[in-house]
């Protein structure tokens, strides 16, 4: 069943010339940074919905510290799996691949190579003061983590805050049309482990089908978009993800 998924995914891959990736957090899971949806580890003890909101994020900011200090030590453990690094190979050996876009923050498409990135949730790679807007690294913020619960500006003492966006805050607008714009120019949209429940970035692959662009879903679990996909392959990124690009014909 599978094989010939992988196949018929394999030739729309050869025959494509402007591919999107569109990622969420199925694609990071064998790196060790758990999903929303898997059983067990951080969300179970941190809801996503309280700690990962915005609000709550002004109201209690030492919860949020408290569940963001332990995802940002997984985060900075993690590194690049063969899904991650079967996209750069699409992009840096085959130039087939125009720009991944992305709702995680865990930065390892960066780190396995590829270029053109929309992060539609930010990163955590760089904290701002609410402020004053100064930038802070990662590293910075790790050391006032140190001695504090909650980080402040060294300027202002405003409250800082990771360059994500959390629930109840509005996307970037530029990111967001910047990445529609690519994906408008795309002839085949790759979705890898995402649930395709998060708005507006779950619009994309809709807009993607509307307006007539292949789509290819790669999820361990059926999601909201088997029904319009030109092909579903059940499974783990890890292990299709290089089924589906080494030893591609066209280089
Ligand atoms: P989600 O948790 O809603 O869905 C993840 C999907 O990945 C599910 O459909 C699941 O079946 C699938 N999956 C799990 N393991 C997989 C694997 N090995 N291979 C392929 N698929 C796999 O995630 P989402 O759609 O990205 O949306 C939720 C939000 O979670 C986003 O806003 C994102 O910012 C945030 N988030 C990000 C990270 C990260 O940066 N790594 C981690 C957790 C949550
Ligand atoms: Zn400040």
């Amino acid at each position: 069943m599978n094989e010939q998924s992988i196949d018929k995914a394999r030739r729309l891959i050869e025959n494509s010339s402007s591919i999107v990736a569109f990622t969420g957090a199925g694609i990071s899971v064998e790196s060790g940074i758990p999903d929303f949806r898997s059983p067990g580890g951080i969300w179970d003890r941190y809801d996503p919905m309280i700690y990962g909101e915005y609000n709550s994020f002004l109201r209690t900011p030492e919860k949020f510290w408290t569940m963001h200090s332990e995802l940002s030590q997984m985060v900075s453990r993690a590194q690049p799996n063969p899904a991650h690094l079967a996209l750069a190979e699409l992009e840096n050996k085959y130039l087939k691949l125009k720009g991944i876009i992305t709702q995680n923050i865990d930065y390892l498409h960066q780190r396995a190579g590829n270029t053109n990135i929309f992060g539609l949730h930010g990163s955590g790679e760089i904290s701002r003061c609410l402020d004053c807007k100064s930038e802070f690294s990662h590293e910075t913020v790790n050391e006032l983590l140190e001695v504090v619960k909650v980080p402040r500006c060294p300027e202002c003492n405003g409250l800082i805050k990771p360059d994500v966006i959390l629930f109840n805050e509005p996307l970037p607008v530029g990111v967001f049309l910047n990445a529609r714009d690519l994906l408008t120019r795309a002839d085949l949209l790759i979705v890898i482990g995402s649930s395709v429940s998060v708005y507006p970035a779950a619009s994309l692959p809709l807009l993607a089908q509307r307006i007539g662009i292949k789509i290819i879903v790669i999820d361990t679990l059926p999601t909201n978009l088997i029904d319009i996909a030109d092909v579903f392959i059940k499974g783990k990124a890890g292990e299709i993800m290089p089924l589906l690009v080494s030893g591609l014909k066209n280089e």
